[in-house]
């Protein structure tokens, strides 16, 4: 019998999992649009869509006059702060499904930036997440890193805060730290890295550490899948997939300890259809061993200053 290691925490984190089940249940009773996608993941959007959930995909580019009687969900990872002001304003219904942990960033990021400190931001610049925060600046000196050696070309300052993009490694995020306290007088740090993530790394590494080979399941566009992806290929021969059908063969021939790893916004169904698909190619069952145990998250254990 073939061994498959999965993380207890594999698959929907909280925050993606709330925005869909609201979506969800409001397309049961009304017209249900979400502003940008709620999940970096095609297959969990094209099931969305079949329940009749539209997606409008460039949040700033939308008439409210064409949503008149839509629902909207704000996406897991937020909008720019003007968004939200323009939708108060609108009278359009809306649930902010903005993730807890992205709500602290924009907070952390207001609060500072008022009080004169600069910000650093390490993540991607490109990134909705990160779109959105900077919006919430009062000042202008805000810089995006994407990795450390880039806070050379930041001026030095006399006081400034630190914050990172929630799906981003931390031991990462702690060499960026490093490289800004030689730019500033005052450095103020604050762990914006989602909890959620650190604790589907550790994961993914102690998984990685068990298997012969390991399957990365996640959506291509999906931040913390590539976060978990780079965890695992340093430490054994790894494979990063979107669906089951990409599985080869000689991948997981010799394999009798296969690790599942799944990004926070992998629906279960794709999990199941992996082992399977795993299942399928041994010829032979497995037996599945769960790693790590079930974090304590929930929107509801939030409360930021
Ligand atoms: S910040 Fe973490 S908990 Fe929130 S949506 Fe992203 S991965 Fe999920």
């Amino acid at each position: 019998m073939i061994k498959i290691f999965i993380g207890e925490n594999s698959g929907f984190c909280f925050g993606v999992k709330r925005a869909i089940d609201k979506a969800e249940e409001i397309a049961k009773h009304s017209k249900v649009a979400t502003l940008g996608y709620v999940i970096h993941n095609p297959q969990a959007i094209e099931r969305l869509k079949r329940k009749g959930v539209q997606i409008i995909e460039d949040p700033n580019n939308f008439r409210s006059t064409d949503l008149n009687g839509t629902e909207l969900v704000i996406r897991t990872h937020g909008v720019r702060k003007e968004m939200y002001e323009q939708l108060k304003r609108s009278g359009l219904k809306f649930f902010d499904a903005t993730c807890p942990f992205v709500i602290r960033s924009q907070r952390i990021v207001e609060k500072f930036s008022s009080l004169g400190y600069s910000v650093v931001i390490f993540g991607d610049p490109n990134h909705p997440e990160v779109v959105g925060v900077v919006s919430f600046s009062k000042s202008k000196n805000i810089f995006v890193v994407r990795k450390p050696e880039e806070v050379d070309n930041i001026p030095f300052t006399r006081k400034v805060i630190v914050v990172s993009q929630t799906t981003q490694k931390l031991d990462d995020f702690t060499e960026v730290v490093k490289k800004v306290l030689q730019k500033a007088f005052e450095v103020r740090v604050f762990n914006t890295v989602c909890e959620v993530t650190v604790e589907a790394q550790r994961e993914a590494k102690e998984i990685a550490e068990l298997s012969d080979v390991v399957m990365v399941v996640g959506g291509k566009m999906s931040s913390n899948t590539d976060k978990l992806y780079k965890v695992c290929k340093d430490l054994v021969k790894s494979y990063k997939i979107e669906t089951a059908d990409e599985i080869q063969q000689e991948w997981i021939q010799k394999a009798e300890k296969i690790g599942i790893v799944a990004g926070t916004s992998t629906p279960d169904f794709i999990i199941k259809d992996v082992i399977r698909k795993i299942e399928e190619i041994k010829r032979d069952s497995a037996e599945i061993i769960r790693i790590g145990r079930k974090n304590r998250f929930s929107a509801e254990h939030f409360e930021w200053e």
